[in-house]
């Protein structure tokens, strides 16, 4: 992989053996834990929160977010899948493999797993990260709390690029108190009016999260949630389906693809094995396609792939449907077109082919934004500095198959995703950063760059 400018630090020489790991949420964590096994390293996770492990996923979490994945899955090892279930049962919770926990118990889990790490080797700066620059041997990484960082490794676990905000938004409504741009954003919803509609932009997993939150209290306006085709998520089975093992057609193009699991249903395979089956190989299905096989699919099926991938735990998807029942909760079809301030207060929403409507709240629960728009300060700046450069069809990050964008420079996370098809899911996580811990050359051996 090559770099085009690179703003280094000649004089620079990194303490060998330490890995600077920027963020400190499921993707940081699980690279501390994996790099620790290794006494040769030592890591310090640099992350703004005061107790590292619960991210966005599992941070913001109310008691009604659950899980989207079965508790079988969820293991901070992957060789010792058992690990979580062992951890609840000795804090006196019942839980079984086929359960859906809390997320906010999946947050506290991954939090003390950084917790209890050896602190002589694993330690948390508190502070964000503002630049990185390479020197001779390794990195320097400054932050906003004025310390500097030397290491002979940086891991960037920044977790998913923001949503962009959609073209169609004034800037005054951007600035508007009644559009929300990060729903989990801490006391985002607080302000939300339960006397006036509301609309989310989005009906994917996160739009369900917050439709849930919206409906819990008094609220009897109902909550509107766009997107360009209505669909919801689907909903995991109460008991997972046996496994099915197919015989996938992995090529330049997706037509295949598409049949095969297609046939596989109509001749009575379950759907969500199937799907289970598909996202063991995903990542070589999506790599084998031709990119123009590839943009088609982000054009025409990502969306299906997406609401029978990304499904609902079963609980959730009842209190869904009864939402729906009771008119509390609609999906609307359509192509936004504009959203503007309006003059009494809230903000007016053109969508294609209808009249205006007015809401009292407008709640961005789109999927995460493409590069280099959606990329934070940090990224920008490596983004700038040839540091790194984005990945197939600006998904994310450019990367070797073990996560690294240049010497000593490596990813995990949902910024792999580009390369990899199946980046953002704990289970892929915990793979990517055990994939980094083993890549990682012996200091000792590590030649001068
Ligand atoms: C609502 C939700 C529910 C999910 N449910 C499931 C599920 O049930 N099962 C499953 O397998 N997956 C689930 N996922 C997916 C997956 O677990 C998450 O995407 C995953 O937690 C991503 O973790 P992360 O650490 O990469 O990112 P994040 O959680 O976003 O953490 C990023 C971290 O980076 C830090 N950071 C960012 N910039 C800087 C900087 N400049 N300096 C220092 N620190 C910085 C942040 O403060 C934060 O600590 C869910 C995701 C979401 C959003």
């Amino acid at each position: 992989m090559t770099s085009t400018v690179t703003r280094s630090a000649p004089g620079l020489d990194a303490d060998p053996g330490t890995v600077a790991i920027i963020g400190g949420g499921a993707s940081g964590v699980l690279t501390a834990r994996a790099i620790a096994r290794d006494s040769a390293w030592r890591t310090v996770l640099i992350s703004p929160e005061s107790r590292p492990g619960r991210g966005v996923a599992y941070g913001a979490a109310e008691p009604w977010h659950l899980l989207n994945s079965r508790a079988a899955a969820m293991s901070a090892d992957a060789r010792d899948p058992e690990h979580l279930l062992r951890w609840c049962r000795a804090r006196g919770r019942a839980a079984e493999p086929t359960d859906f926990l809390p997320r906010s118990v999946f947050g506290e889990y991954l939090a003390d797993q950084f917790t209890h790490a050896d602190r002589s080797r694993s330690a948390h700066h508190r502070a964000t990260a503002i630049g990185v620059r390479a020197g001779t041997r390794g990195y320097l990484v400054t932050d906003d709390s004025g310390t500097e960082t030397l290491a002979e490794h940086v891991v960037l676990a920044l977790g998913n690029p923001p949503p962009c905000v959609p073209s169609g938004v004034s800037e005054a409504a951007r600035r508007d108190v009644a559009f929300v741009a990060d729903p989990w954003a801490p006391g985002a919803l607080d302000a939300v009016p339960v006397d006036q509609p509301v609309l989310l932009l989005g009906t994917g997993l996160t739009a369900v999260d917050v439709a849930l939150t919206l409906t819990r209290g008094s609220r009897r306006v109902p909550v509107e949630a766009l997107s360009r085709r209505g669909l919801p998520p689907l909903a995991h089975p109460a008991l997972p389906a046996a496994p099915v093992a197919l015989d996938l057609p992995a090529g330049a193009a997706l037509a295949p693809l598409v049949r095969r699991v297609r046939a596989a249903v109509e001749a009575g395979a379950d759907w969500t094995a199937v799907v289970d089956h598909v996202r063991t190989r995903a990542d070589h299905l999506w790599n084998t396609l031709d990119p123009a096989a590839r943009e088609r699919f982000l054009r025409h099926a990502q969306r299906y792939w997406e609401v029978h991938r990304h499904r609902m735990a079963p609980p959730a998807a009842a209190r869904f449907a009864s939402l729906r029942d009771q008119g509390l909760l609609r999906l609307r079809a359509g192509r936004l077109v504009s959203i503007e301030p309006h003059p009494d207060g809230g903000l007016t929403v053109v969508v294609e082919g209808a009249a205006p409507r007015r809401y009292g709240a407008v709640i961005t629960c789109t999927g995460p934004g493409p590069l280099p728009c959606s990329a934070g300060p940090l990224l920008a700046g490596l983004l700038t500095d040839g540091l790194v450069r984005t990945g197939p069809h600006n998904l994310g990050i450019d990367t070797d198959e073990n996560g690294q964008a240049r010497p000593g420079l490596w990813v995990v996370g949902p910024l792999r995703r580009g390369r990899l098809w199946e980046a953002t899911a704990v289970p892929e996580i915990r793979a990517q950063a055990d994939r980094v811990a083993a890549a990682l050359p012996h200091p000792a051996l590590q030649p001068a760059r």
